[in-house]
């Protein structure tokens, strides 16, 4: 089985969850023509394990990422400028995680490598990539709200970061890189994402623009 994902770029339309239904199925089916998994995303830590049986009923659910060992579902994520994570195994397993500071410092990545190695994989085994997120450069961040991650997943290189206009920062990909190597996951370096806030002709930002739309990241096993 192989892990395929993809991030959906404004051209492919609005995918928040909340728009009319067939609206929202019909631009699903376009741009991943599989069955889609979606959740009602809180910023917490709450991983749904999907499978052939639950795919349908799942959808819905209060919960930040998606992990599933049953080829051909599509596990959606949405996001403007928080990290869109997929995690993949060599062993057939996959997930989806929306990452972003909450989430992080509520523990989403700890949680998602825990719940797929429920479906047969190790730690050791997994592979991270990330979706576009905002930059560094464009997140100014406060000193109070930097804390709360740092309490949860550590003061690793990178994560204080500056903006463009020299205020603090947070930066995403070196803290979802620091979760996943507290959570056992052999990371080197995460390759790095474009910038919804730089980018945005191509992407939805919400911290920078005010955007309502979402971008959908989708994984599957094929
Ligand atoms: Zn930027």
């Amino acid at each position: 089985m192989r892990a395929r994902w993809v991030t959906s770029t404004k051209a492919d339309g609005d995918f928040r969850v909340g728009l009319p239904a067939d609206e929202l199925a019909a631009r699903r089916r376009a741009f991943v023509d599989l069955p889609w998994v979606w959740l009602r995303q809180v910023h917490g830590s709450a991983v749904v394990v999907v499978d052939a049986d639950n795919w349908a009923a799942v959808c819905g659910t209060e919960a930040d990422a998606l992990v599933t060992a049953s080829p051909g579902l599509a596990l959606a994520v949405h996001t403007a400028d928080c990290v869109p994570v997929v995690v993949s195994s060599p062993d057939g397993v996959i997930g989806v995680a929306h990452a972003g500071w909450r989430g992080l410092a509520a523990g989403v990545i700890d949680a998602t490598v825990e719940a797929m190695e429920g479906l047969g994989t190790r730690r050791e085994r997994l592979h991270i990539e990330l979706g576009p997120h905002i930059g560094p450069e464009c997140y100014e961040f406060g000193a109070t709200e930097l804390a709360a991650v740092e309490a949860r997943i550590g003061t690793a290189a990178g994560l204080r970061a500056r903006t463009a206009a020299g205020a603090l920062a947070l930066d995403l990909r070196a803290a979802v890189t620091a979760a996943a190597r507290q959570a056992g996951v052999p990371v080197t370096a995460l390759r790095s994402a474009p910038c919804t806030s730089c980018w945005s002709e191509c992407y939805f930002s919400h911290r920078a623009r005010g955007e309502s739309g979402r971008m959908a990241t989708v994984a599957w096993l094929s």
